[in-house]
């Protein structure tokens, strides 16, 4: 993977997915290569500090571009039969598939992580929830109609709800574009997408080869820019419908102001501090092993990652000790190698926040177990961390870290750990570990989230909704649930009579 393949974004530049310093063109608007006059923008390898690529950014009048394709795209788009839809989506999933590779390169350079989730995570969910979409795309299913009133028929129409403004975080880039362009092409609606200005690859990449599966132009445009200027300007954007967004908690917040300046619909998936509850008829290997996966993946920064241990009194100090020792056999290091286990932070910025944190929890009474430095040498890297006995009140135990670090507190009984576990603000996912299927159905119903694994932390699938509740936001990504952000109920309701004088009229006027 080490160099990564060349990338044509077209207008006769090319990118390696490599540390070499190369240009890439910054926005993809109407099919091709836009020319912005935004200023330059350093794409940096967090593991190795080497540029990846010069992005050229995007501007505001460069949004309004963008917006004024997708809405000239629209009718056509949103006419188009399911069938013409569908098949676009499921070319695109087969090249998907033919670029593994440049997608690969492409991700584990502008992210750092390694390239063993990049190839069995990113890519292979992306390219599912894109076949998913494609089958969808043929069954937006409604009520059936029917004569709910003697005199008339009534049906349902769903359509497309017009243009859609998304806006995308550098955590998993290609599938947080997969997550939101998919279904709103899939519905018909047209779309312009703003990544994370320093992940924007994957998602042009995704645009230029939805235009060799036949998406017509203007359907999908890219716009790359910083969040104060661009993203403010797309999310604000009078002439769009719909705005959905996946990032941090505040600044969701924000895009949800700007939207509802022009009353526009928006759909939020923001942060999380996941409670990760063992029981004390939990199976502890199974635990411990599950809780340093939901917490080391993409380097803890996943929105819905274990963060919270919150766990029975008599396992407590067996828990802590066996998620010790195995965070101690975690491989640190380059994320081209396929033994790494655990890559960079996003940036050194994001690694001294991370490291911030976890040095003020001694002094909120946390004990930091293992972890809790950075190794030697260049690279964001950060050792993963556990840090026992949190306060309730602690920051670390409070705020979201993203970063691979897990707080434990014990509890004392099931009324206590349910408790704890819904002593958030955030919403998004949580776990149950335990063999007692009252106890199962208990924590599934009363811990409060989008979604409650039992016996299991992380795994997502492209048939369920993913989106939370509270702070975490609201709508969902992923599955047919997904249709209800990008699509309009209109009711049709046809007089079957005939008749000049309808029954009703004499409520309303009477000829004397
Ligand atoms: P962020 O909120 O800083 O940025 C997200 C996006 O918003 C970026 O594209 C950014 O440029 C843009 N942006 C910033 N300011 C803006 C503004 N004023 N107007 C419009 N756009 C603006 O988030 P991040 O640091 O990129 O990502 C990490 C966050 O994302 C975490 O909080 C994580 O929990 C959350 N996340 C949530 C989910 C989910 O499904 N709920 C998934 C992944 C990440």
């Amino acid at each position: 993977m080490e160099g990564g393949a060349p990338v044509d974004y077209g207008g006769g530049m090319t990118a390696t997915a490599s540390d070499k310093t190369s240009t890439v063109a910054g926005s993809w608007i109407n099919g091709a290569v836009a020319q912005t006059t935004g200023p330059t923008h350093q794409l940096v390898n967090p593991a190795t500090g080497g540029v990846v690529a010069e992005l050229a950014l995007a501007t505001p009048a460069d949004v309004d571009t963008a917006v004024g394709a997708a809405r000239a795209a629209l009718r056509g788009w949103a006419t188009a039969a399911p069938v013409e839809r569908s098949a676009v989506l499921a070319k695109l999933a087969e090249l998907m598939e033919a670029n593994a590779e440049v997608f690969i390169a492409e991700e584990v350079s502008q992210t750092g992580k390694p390239v063993r989730l990049a190839t069995e995570f990113d890519l292979p969910g992306s390219i599912d929830n894109v076949a998913f979409f494609a089958g969808a795309a043929r069954r937006l299913e409604g009520k059936a109609s029917a004569e709910y009133s003697a005199d008339h028929t009534s049906s349902i129409r769903r359509e497309a709800v017009g243009v859609v403004a998304t806006i995308t975080p550098w955590n998993y880039p290609l599938q947080m574009a997969v997550w939101k362009v998919i279904p709103a092409l899939a519905a018909g609606c047209t779309v312009v997408i703003k990544p994370a200005e320093i992940t924007p690859l994957t998602t042009l990449t995704l645009a230029r080869l939805a235009k060799e599966a036949g998406l017509p132009d203007g359907a999908l445009n890219v716009i790359t820019g910083a969040g104060a200027d661009v993203g403010a300007a797309l999310a604000g954007h009078p002439d769009v419908d719909v705005v959905t967004f996946t990032g941090s908690t505040a600044v969701g917040r924000r895009v949800m102001a700007a939207a509802a300046v022009h009353g526009h619909r928006t759909q939020l998936e923001l942060g999380g501090k996941a409670p990760f509850v063992v029981f004390s008829d939990a199976d502890l290997d199974a635990a411990v092993q599950g809780a340093v996966a939901g917490s080391l993946i993409n380097t803890g920064q996943d929105c819905t990652a274990a963060t919270r241990a919150i766990v029975a009194r008599e396992l407590y100090d067996d828990f802590v000790a066996g998620v010790a020792e195995v965070m101690g056999k975690v491989v640190i290091g380059d994320p081209h190698d396929p033994d790494t286990d655990l890559g960079p932070l996003i940036s050194a910025a994001h690694r001294d926040k991370v490291a911030g944190m976890v040095s003020r929890a001694p002094d909120q009474g946390g004990r930091v177990v293992t972890g809790g430095r950075a190794p030697e040498g260049p690279g964001a890297f950060y050792a993963p961390t556990l840090i026992a006995d949190v306060a309730e009140t602690s920051e670390v135990y409070r705020e979201e870290i993203f970063g691979p670090v897990l707080t434990v507190r014990a509890f004392t009984d099931d009324d206590d750990a349910l408790r704890q576990a819904n002593d958030t603000q955030y919403g998004l996912a949580a776990s149950a570990w335990t063999r007692d299927v009252y106890r199962a159905q208990r924590a599934s119903r009363e811990i409060n989230a989008g979604c409650v694994w039992i016996n299991d932390h992380i795994p997502i699938i492209s048939e369920m909704p993913h989106g939370g509740v509270g702070a975490s936001g609201f709508g969902k990504d992923m599955s047919d649930y997904s249709f209800e952000e990008y699509l309009t109920i209109k009711h049709v309701m046809s007089d079957i009579t005939g008749v000049v004088e309808k029954d009703w009229h004499r409520t309303i006027f009477t000829k004397r």
